[in-house]
């Protein structure tokens, strides 16, 4: 039963971005029209090929952000600020979420591979402020991304929680690897499942399935 296979987690690390709102809402599609030209402007590129680098970076860095800072050597602070400069109104606040989210006992956390100004705002207009004990983002991690070991050892391990205790809620399945061989459990909250051995559980619905948890 999947209330008793969470009885120990005491804490519940969430991404951000479709993950604590849904795709429909389509707020990263803004970011990523933002990304694509930063990319254009920075490396004298046109869209297109700013797009097509952007896909290159995504499969071999993991971020777009970390292939322009490695093949670039690009200083990510402005870039951070630019692409996360949208239109937070898309979003709907969204009260039984931040109910779920309420109910949990223990430690809450965000990890996103944004900022963490930038996931206050999200959360502000989802409804969601005030739930968490602490939100990390890229800056937390050297600005190395998730899915890299090294960003999850970094703001896992300044966190200092009991890996063994936690549980991780992500919408992109290749955020779950590293997270699963450092002992949490792990939730791929996405509309359609992916079959992987790092992959706990799957869910279409987040607040349907933590209600089930408490
Ligand atoms: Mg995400």
């Amino acid at each position: 039963m999947i209330r008793q296979d969470f009885s120990q987690t005491d804490t519940w690390v969430f991404d951000l971005d479709n993950t604590l709102y849904p795709p429909h809402m389509r707020l990263f599609d803004q970011i990523e029209v933002k990304m694509t030209d930063y990319v254009s402007t920075a490396l004298g590129v046109d869209p297109t090929e700013a797009d097509r680098l952007r896909g290159h970076y995504w499969e071999t860095h993991g971020t777009t952000l970390a292939g322009l800072m490695r093949e670039h050597d690009l200083d990510p602070d402005p870039y951070l600020i630019a692409v996360h400069d949208i239109d937070f109104s898309v979003l709907d606040p969204d009260p039984a979420l931040a109910a779920a989210i309420s109910a949990l006992p223990g430690r809450k956390m965000i990890y996103t591979n944004g900022t963490a100004p930038y996931a206050r705002n999200v959360l502000a207009a989802r409804g969601l402020s005030d739930l968490w004990d602490a939100i990390y983002g890229v800056e937390h991690a050297d600005y190395h991304p998730k899915p890299d070991r090294a960003a999850f050892d970094r703001v896992f391990g300044t966190d200092g929680f009991d890996t063994t205790r936690a549980a991780m809620f992500e919408d992109d399945p290749r955020n779950l690897e590293q997270p699963h061989a450092m002992g949490l459990r792990t939730i791929h909250v996405a509309p359609a499942p992916v079959i992987a051995p790092y992959i706990g559980d799957h869910t279409p619905d987040l607040t349907a399935f933590l209600s089930q948890l408490v």
